[in-house]
């Protein structure tokens, strides 16, 4: 097929918050706070974290009742409205939702952990529901999308530049959703290698990713720990010898604003790319240095995009058809393994995306504590043959910028890639 590149350059927000349950008013507030400070360089794209008003941490269907929204109600949707009229952009947001059935009132509302995506005129664009469930949500019996990982269109007007021609064009993106857990393996319990989400990215073609997430930082206790009693003891003292309040740090802003020189009482996180840097290799176990990213999460987070990343070994299991019999053992349609398909080496190769991780921050129950630490990456399908290392220092992936791990605030990168489309009749 006749193919033209476009170059589409966007303008990406993230709002990183720290909710806390039963302070939705609070909450909004920070929400409208941030957002006017982006109001003068305003974004095509504004994206909130998991759950970004409600808070997180539900232990019960009873304790989740009073937040649960159908898609055109609520909190979530009359602030993503009012973002996206007021900036002319797409807002999306994590909120929990509930689905009543329409004709008996009987039967129990169905409940989903899910991001709307709303347009510049205020209308759903699309309603995602998380498809891989954190056992947090399985406290309120949230149900997982029977329609599992998906990906949409999203329209964008004239900002698709023809490389040949230098015409504007509207171009509709490839997006997907995904929430959180499901970055990671389905219940904890599928082989990590399998890298369901990333995988369904590169076998779909998917331009767009964004990642709404309430990811929790490794000083978090969870059910999984053996010495939860320890842990609590740390994070305790963490909070206390930075005294911060048990519900985490709030109302003190990092702003990061492209093109715009805006005070901000958190400096911007220096930018992390070189091999040299020693942050890199740190292991973040403990609560603290909160302005800066949790490294080790952004590495892990890139770790589970490895078919987006070059990966030299990938070349070699390639052409001794390792990978084959792997990919012939999935179910469901999948067609690749590691980024490979049984035809080509790098499915992702010569392509771009664009991945946009939205994390909240704070400390929920005083033993939940969250990775904040959200970025904007891009993939550049280059270096295939090369690269070893499969973290932040593989040149096959640029962090654009990214947020501390323990303060609320914006950031906002414009953001240059390419995608092929069919050439225009006219044109041929
Ligand atoms: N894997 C994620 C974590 O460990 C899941 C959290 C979530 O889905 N909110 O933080």
């Amino acid at each position: 097929m006749n193919l033209s590149k476009l170059n589409v350059k966007l303008r990406i927000a993230v709002v990183q918050l720290n909710p806390q349950i039963g302070c939705l008013d609070e909450t909004i507030s920070r929400a409208k706070h941030l957002i006017s400070i982006i109001k003068p360089h305003p974004p095509d794209i504004v994206v909130f974290p998991e759950f970004a008003l409600s808070g997180y941490s539900f232990h019960s269907s009873k304790h989740i009742e009073p937040y649960l929204y159908q898609v055109t109600e609520g909190p979530a949707y009359e602030l993503s409205r009012h973002i996206s009229k007021q900036l002319k952009c797409y807002t999306i947001m994590g909120y929990p939702e509930k689905v009543v059935s329409p004709n008996d009132r009987s039967i129990n509302d169905k409940c989903f952990n899910s991001a709307i995506v709303v347009d510049s005129s205020g209308e759903i664009a699309f309603n995602y529901r998380k498809s891989f469930l954190y056992h947090t949500d399985e406290n309120w019996q949230c149900l997982e999308n029977p329609a599992g990982f998906q990906t949409f269109e999203l329209p964008f007007k004239k900002k698709g530049r023809d490389l040949q021609t230098g015409e504007m064009h509207d171009v509709k993106l490839k997006t997907s959703i995904g929430i959180c857990m499901d970055l990671s393996p389905y219940k904890f319990e599928a082989p990590f290698h399998d890298m369901e989400f990333s995988s369904f990215q590169v076998e779909n073609d998917s331009e767009l990713i964004v990642c709404p997430m309430a990811w929790l930082h490794s000083s978090s206790v969870t059910n999984q720990d053996e010495d939860s009693k320890q842990k609590k003891e740390r994070l305790t003292k963490a909070l206390k010898e930075q005294g911060l309040p048990s519900c985490g740090s709030q109302g003190k802003y990092q702003i990061d604003i492209e093109g715009a020189d805006t005070a901000t009482e958190i400096p911007a996180c220096k930018p992390l790319e070189s091999e040299q840097d020693h942050r890199l290799q740190m292991r973040d176990t403990n609560y603290e240095e909160l302005d800066q990213p949790d490294v080790s999460n952004v590495n892990y987070w890139l770790l589970r995009f490895l078919p987006f990343l070059a990966c030299k070994l990938r070349k070699s299991w390639f052409s001794e058809r390792l990978l084959v019999p792997v990919i012939q053992k999935f179910k469901s349609g999948r067609t690749s393994y590691l980024g490979a398909s049984t035809d080509k080496s790098w499915l992702f190769e010569k392509k771009e995306a664009i991945l946009v991780l939205a994390n909240r921050c704070g400390v929920e129950d005083g033993i939940t504590a969250f990775a904040g630490s959200s970025g904007i990456y891009k993939f550049n399908g280059k270096y295939g043959d090369q690269e070893e290392s499969l973290d932040l220092s593989n040149k096959s992936v640029s962090l654009l910028g990214n947020l501390s791990k323990g303060y609320e605030g914006v950031l906002v990168r414009n953001v240059d890639f390419q995608v092929r489309r069919p050439k225009p009749q006219f044109m041929k």
